[in-house]
């Protein structure tokens, strides 16, 4: 089926309240950019990509100057060789960065686009596994006081959840081990907690902190070290006591392969937003199965849970607070800790577009 019209557009969404994260700093709120392709029998899909602020209109040019002209009269079937020919065409300036997301969000949209041509959700046209993902909730922040982020955590338990993150970072490394034991305290024993260092440490000082956080029962400890010392992953992970998750700041299919090889995590968590669209994820995650290692997913969980349903060695979705359920129909369906992906064609939702009219920057 030939693509028509492919029609690509850039909002910037504040976020209720400013969050902090070690490398990104405070992030006030977020660029989404939403690419709508039409095929000629009018079968709509839509994608979307997510960015901090100020880099939505980069990307939309991206798709708008290089991949329209790929993409219209093409076969909206043939999502390997259209995700090949955008690759190729931008990888000079590209193999990762800003031209995976472009190519994310054009990906997400052949998909839903296949979806509801065929009439099929999409974790069961990739495969099919199970409907139910265990998530964790992610919305415990760096810039948070101990009594915030206590709060927070009995809101989430309140709502069912049985797995928590807090990002660690703070100045000092023993004012991280008092949050996460005053988290562990309050939580108990029952529920499974999670810390995230966004990057904020030296190997040396991810060491100590690995092994120092071994009392407190963590499932993992995410992004201890920059995200492409593969070396120093290997490194925390063969000498730390505390298991190690990464990921998200990984843009190729071809860094994952690095991370595996090397042996450097146990909790691998692709980002389709970031690393190339629903194509190269799902390969990630048969990559990851074939090292017998779990897979994870970061942010955009409305559209994660149609990925994770299909692998049989998905472990935990994160639950973002960024809030895109406000701008989507049929949001992601939460219950007693698990995330139920929909049985509605494709994606299984829709934008928004009259929500999202005021945050429309191009
Ligand atoms: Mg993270």
């Amino acid at each position: 089926m030939k693509i028509k019209n492919v029609k690509v557009s850039t909002y910037s969404i504040p976020l209720k309240e400013p969050v902090k994260a070690y490398a990104a700093g405070m992030m006030k709120g977020f660029d989404i950019i939403i690419v709508k392709i039409t095929d000629e029998d009018n079968n709509v899909g839509q994608g979307y990509t997510l960015t901090h602020v100020g880099f939505g209109q980069s990307i939309l040019r991206i798709i708008e100057d290089n991949y329209k002209s790929i993409l219209i009269n093409s076969d909206s079937s043939n999502i390997e060789y259209l995700w090949k020919k955008m690759w190729t065409k931008t990888h000079y300036v590209g193999r990762g960065g800003p031209v995976s997301f472009a190519i994310a969000a054009v990906d997400a949209s052949l998909w839903d686009l296949l979806g509801n041509r065929v009439k099929q959700p999409l974790w069961k046209l990739l495969g099919g596994y199970s409907p139910q993902v265990k998530v964790y909730a992610g919305n415990i922040d760096l810039n948070f006081s101990i009594e915030k982020i206590l709060d927070n955590a009995t809101i989430n338990i309140e709502q069912g959840y049985k797995a928590i993150k807090m990002r660690l970072g703070r100045e000092s490394l023993k004012e991280d081990i008092s949050r996460v034991e005053a988290m562990r305290k309050h939580i108990g024993d029952d529920i499974e907690l999670m810390a995230d260092a966004n990057e904020a440490w030296r190997v040396d000082q991810a060491l100590k902190a690995s092994n120092e956080l071994s009392n407190f029962n963590l499932t993992w400890l995410e992004e201890p070290i920059t995200p492409d010392d593969f070396r120093g992953y290997a490194y925390l992970k063969k000498n730390g006591i505390t298991p190690i998750a990464a990921g998200e700041n990984l843009h190729t299919l071809r860094e994952f392969q690095e991370l595996f090889s090397n042996d450097g995590v146990d909790f691998p968590e692709p980002d389709y937003t970031t690393c190339g669209g629903f194509t190269p994820f799902m390969k990630i995650a048969k990559l990851a199965e074939a090292y017998n290692l779990p897979v994870m997913s970061h942010g955009a969980h409305d559209a994660h849970i149609q990925l994770l349903a299909a692998c049989p060695n998905a472990a935990y979705m994160e639950i973002h607070a960024f809030g895109i359920e406000n701008y989507i129909t049929n949001p992601l369906v939460i219950k007693d800790g698990f995330g139920i992906a929909s049985d509605l064609p494709g994606i299984g939702f829709e934008f928004d577009f009259e929500k999202l009219a005021n945050a429309k920057i191009s």
